[in-house]
This record gives C-alpha cells, sequence and structure tokens, in this order.
C-alpha cells in the first residue's frame, strides 16, 4: 500500500473539507496523524477507508470497539432501542437500570453506579466525589495516566522528556489552582505517594490510577504497590480510584481489580464497555456514591447521562462477553502470541525492544532494557516506533501512533491475522534494524 496523497483522492479532499470547518481538520487532537485517513465501512477486526485500502485494526478507537466493528449483537440492541423514547429528560428508563444492575452484581466494589456519557466526565466526577466526600482538595495522579481532558487529571499525561518531571498541563487555559490541586507521583513507586502523604498531611482527597496504565502502554502493577496504595488511602481517609476505563471488561468481567485481589472504594468505566458506543459510568462503595443522590452535596448533570444507546450497547457488550467466556481465554492467547512473536524478532534482529501489554493489550518499546516505570519509557526510541507505526501501516496493519499507548486485539481477531501481523512485522523490523 502507498501513502502519497495519489492513493486518498478521497481521505485527501475530505481532510481538506475539514481543515476548513473544523479546527486542526480533527474533533480530537490525537486522531491526527498527517495521512489522510477516512474509514468508510468496518468489519469484524478490520476497517476499510473510502480509498479502497483495507486494514487489520488493531486501534481499534483507542480500544473501545472491544469485540470488534460492525458487530451484530451489539449493533442490533442498538437498533432496538431507536424508535421507543430516545430521550425523554425526565425520571429513569428500564436500561438504565438494567445495567446498573449488572455492573453492581460483576464487581463487588461497585455497590451502586452512576452513569456519564464518557470516561472523562466519570472520572471528572470521580474526583469531585472524592473532594466532596472528604473535605479536602488535592488528588494524586501517576506520571503518564491519561483519565481524560479535564483540568482535574491534565498533568504529566505523555509529557515530553524534558518536561516529565514539572508542571506539563496538557492545555493552556487551566486554572493554576487546578494543577496546584494535582499532585504527581510514580506508578510502582510507593515512597514517592508516601512522601506527598508526608508533605500534605490530611490534605489528599483520594488517588486515581490506571490499574495498568495502558495510556503508557502497558506497566503492570506489582502486587505490593496496588495493595500498598488500598493501605494509604484507608489510612488516610483518602479514596481510591481505580480508573478503569480501558480495563473494564477488557481483561476479565470483575475489571482489572479482580486480577490485582485489589479494592477500590470507586471505579470509573467507559471505553471498554459497550463497543463504541458512547458510555461512561462511577461506580462504588454506596455510602460515598450518596453523595451524588438528590439528597447529596455532588452536582450531577447531563443530558445524555445514562442515554440508550450507550446504556443499550453496553448492556449487549456485558451479555455477549457473559456468554462467551472464550473472549477472554482468546484474546489473551492471541495478545501474548503477538508479545512473544514481536519480542522473539526483535531479539533475533539485535534490536533494542520490548514488547509489553497484558491480556489482548500489545506494545512494542523500542527501549535498551524493558521498562520497569515511567522514567525508562522517556527514553523509548520515539522515531524508532513512528517508523514501525508507519511501515505497519503501508502494509495495512493498523496501530496507534503514539509511542507510548497500545493496541488491542477485539473479539474478531483471529490467530491467522496474528500470524500475518508478525509477518509484516519481521519485514518492518528487518527494516528497521539495517
Ligand atoms: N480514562 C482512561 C484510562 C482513558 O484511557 C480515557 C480515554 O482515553 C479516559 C479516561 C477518558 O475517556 P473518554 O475519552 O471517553 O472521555
Amino acid at each position: 500500500m502507498e501513502t502519497s496523497s495519489d492513493s486518498y483522492p478521497r481521505g485527501t479532499a475530505l481532510a481538506a473539507a475539514a481543515e476548513r470547518v473544523i479546527p486542526g481538520g480533527v474533533n480530537s487532537t490525537t486522531r491526527y496523524i498527517g495521512t489522510p485517513y477516512a474509514f468508510g465501512s468496518g468489519s469484524g477486526a478490520y476497517l476499510d477507508d473510502l480509498d479502497g485500502h483495507r486494514y487489520l485494526d488493531y486501534h481499534a478507537a483507542f480500544g473501545a470497539m472491544l469485540l470488534g466493528h460492525n458487530f451484530d449483537a451489539v449493533d442490533e440492541a442498538v437498533r432496538e432501542v431507536i424508535g421507543g423514547p430516545v430521550l425523554s429528560g425526565l425520571g429513569v428508563s428500564e436500561l438504565e437500570v438494567a445495567l446498573a444492575e449488572k455492573v453492581t452484581s460483576l464487581l463487588p466494589s461497585a455497590e451502586t453506579m452512576l452513569l456519564t456519557m464518557s470516561g472523562s466526565e466519570a472520572t471528572a466526577q470521580a474526583v469531585r466525589l472524592a473532594r466532596a466526600a472528604t473535605g479536602r482538595e488535592l488528588i494524586i495522579k501517576f506520571q503518564g495516566g491519561f483519565h481524560g481532558g479535564h483540568d482535574a487529571v491534565a498533568r504529566n499525561v505523555i509529557s515530553p522528556a524534558d518536561r516529565a518531571y514539572g508542571l506539563d498541563p496538557l492545555s493552556k487555559g487551566i486554572l493554576p489552582s487546578a494543577l496546584d490541586a494535582t499532585l504527581i507521583a510514580e506508578f510502582n513507586d510507593l515512597d514517592s505517594v508516601r512522601e506527598l502523604y508526608d508533605r500534605h498531611p490530611g490534605q489528599i482527597a483520594g488517588i486515581i490510577l490506571e490499574p495498568i496504565p495502558h495510556n503508557v502502554g502497558a506497566l503492570l502493577p506489582t502486587q505490593e504497590f496496588a495493595a500498598g496504595l488500598r493501605r494509604l488511602t484507608t489510612d488516610n481517609g483518602s479514596v481510591l480510584i481505580f480508573d478503569e476505563v480501558i480495563t473494564g471488561f477488557r481483561h476479565d468481567l470483575g475489571g482489572y481489580q479482580k486480577i490485582l485481589q485489589v479494592t477500590p472504594d470507586v471505579t470509573t468505566f467507559g471505553k471498554g464497555m459497550a463497543n463504541g458506543y458512547p458510555i461512561g459510568g462511577v461506580a462504588g462503595r454506596r455510602d460515598l456514591m450518596e453523595h451524588f443522590s438528590r439528597d447529596g452535596d455532588v452536582l450531577v448533570a447531563g443530558t445524555f447521562n445514562g442515554n440508550p444507546v450507550g446504556c443499550a450497547a453496553a448492556l449487549a457488550t456485558i451479555g455477549y462477553l457473559e456468554s462467551h467466556p472464550d473472549f477472554y481465554t482468546r484474546t489473551h492467547e492471541l495478545g501474548e502470541r503477538l508479545r512473544s512473536g514481536l519480542q522473539k524478532i526483535a531479539t533475533e534482529l539485535g534490536l533494542p525492544a520490548h514488547a509489553a501489554g497484558f491480556g489482548g493489550v500489545f506494545n512494542l518499546y523500542f527501549t535498551a532494557d524493558a521498562p520497569a516505570g515511567y522514567r525508562d519509557l522517556l527514553r523509548n526510541d520515539n522515531d524508532a516506533y513512528r517508523l514501525f507505526h508507519r511501515r505497519m501501516t503501508d502494509r495495512g496493519f493498523l496501530m496507534l501512533p503514539l509511542a507510548l499507548k497500545r493496541n488491542h486485539v477485539s473479539g474478531s481477531h483471529t490467530a491467522d491475522d496474528v500470524e500475518q501481523t508478525l509477518a509484516a512485522a519481521e519485514q518492518v523490523l528487518g527494516e528497521i534494524a539495517t
């Protein structure tokens, strides 16, 4: 496949039209990668662009396409809600109750659940809840952890190396006081968290973390770290928030918290839940969640919260996962095959690269040593990753363009897809090594 604009006449025309009417031509900054992709259709693990190219999709809409594109069981459930009262703006729907019942039945930490539209709204509500429940202001997040684009969490998000340890808001326009109220610790480094508690006694409202920081690929938490965070938050009266927007339902029906055997106070959900349809949610301990109730003290507002499309899609997605437990064994096996295959190719070529990930999530870091923490990731050879990404895409294998993000095996990928991917990776890594 060629990448000159001649190969993408419709994509190029669409990108030009977008530049005229959409700032920067895309509606979310990380969607822009310079190539005029415009996808017209998708099916299972594949996406087709308007110019006739077909891609095996490991980007999977940043992981939202858990089961695959145009997945009948989910799309059919969505079609069924269209024609009913799409929105009433009053009371509650059967779908909202059914979804909250389903999630609370699957995760012991989830006693009640508030539905939102997106993962960002879920984490914003969770942070606000931690502050309201404790009467404190400070929140701890971890370097590289991404929890959405809002002010409370917009620090140290895939920072360039030289800004990684300073104040690096994701954006201008954020109140300095919002940044000051967000403290940064290092993942898998309990001492860095203890230090913050020592420096700000009685002031830390809560800790928010991706239990696997998939937004920097995959640093797996040590059991000691996760259990230590549980202890520290309990001992200090702060709220422990697991952001399972990616990990929730992807690795286990009980979330990554079940695999870790650590129970957070509050969990946020989003893109892992509804196979591409918009939804988010906050679930947690009943007494905490009561702050969201009409007699509580935390504002909840959202015209589209608990919208029927997202709820129906989430119920169908979770229902499918419940009735197909082989989803987990299959995606884990395929993910493992990709990780071990990529590692073997890199090692045989003498390339300093390390395959990482968990379950159906995989990534290739271009580092000399296996990364153990965020500081190691800052030494990732981004140029090498970009070349890998570019050449894999040219061969029809769509991956995330950001070196420290991750790729996803969906429920529609097959062993044959994985073997083809490894064959292409062998060629591409061979070219990079020479
Ligand atoms: N939390 C995590 C872990 C995420 O990866 C994301 C999105 O990338 C969010 C929160 C924000 O979710 P959304 O994009 O639905 O607002």
